[in-house]
């Protein structure tokens, strides 16, 4: 028997055996098609939660970089993650250590790294709230850190795209994956009234104070 066998004859045609070949033509589009809403809701929820935990480590650099701005430092900051554990902290020292190299990331990577036990740190992701500096992205290229996540972008000094790229230079043996700006709004908000701040105290006579202070890392249009 063909149809539902029961179909009601309308204008000569019965609706039954009319419905059972349309769903017999349509059944694979509609499981495609259920398939594709499916598979993109699976991915808009794994992307929100990637955000989510990107945003989540990002606060924590924030949370470091106002230390910095608490003594006085320009506002950076940096974290490093280990399987959902934050194994690496630092925030910039520059002036009060009196060394170029008390930057976030070195800071970060080198408690990483006394946490690991090693120079490697595979499997890690640094969260920066500043593009990083030539010697930062050194070290994170040397530390072999796979996943770079970065608020504000420097255009002044960057070495994530911005100058140089040396995170993803083919040259080298280490190219790490860069995800750039993640809550970059907080991020570059915190330079600007920072350098804003800075201004207002200093007053113009003192300009070379700020100068000292080194505005390479001040974003080049405040918000
Ligand atoms: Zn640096």
């Amino acid at each position: 028997m063909e149809g539902l066998g029961t179909g009601i004859r309308i204008f000569g045609c019965k609706i039954g055996i009319v419905s059972k070949r349309f769903f017999v033509y349509t059944k694979p589009i509609l499981i495609l098609t259920l398939t594709l809403i499916l598979t993109s809701t699976e991915q808009v929820k794994r992307q929100m939660e990637e955000k989510y935990i990107k945003e989540k480590y990002m606060k924590e650099a924030l949370r470091q970089a106002k230390k910095a701005a608490a003594l006085g430092e320009v506002p950076i900051g940096c974290v490093i993650e280990y399987e959902g554990k934050i194994i690496g902290r630092g925030y910039n020292r520059r002036m009060v250590d009196k060394t170029a190299l008390a930057h976030a990331e070195i800071t970060a990577i080198r408690k990483a790294c006394k946490y690991m036990g090693d120079w490697r740190l595979e499997g890690c992701t640094i969260y920066i709230t500043l593009e990083p500096c030539p010697m930062c992205a050194g070290a994170i290229v040397q530390a072999r850190i796979p996943f770079v996540v970065i608020g504000s972008m420097n255009p002044k000094a960057g070495c994530a795209g911005s100058v140089l790229n040396l995170l993803q230079e083919k040259g080298f043996n280490h190219q790490a994956e860069v995800k750039t700006g993640v809550l970059q709004e907080e991020c570059s908000k915190m330079l600007s009234a920072f350098f804003q701040e800075l201004r207002k105290k200093k007053g113009k006579k003192n300009a070379a104070v700020i100068q000292e202070t080194d505005t390479a890392d001040e974003p080049s249009e405040p918000k």
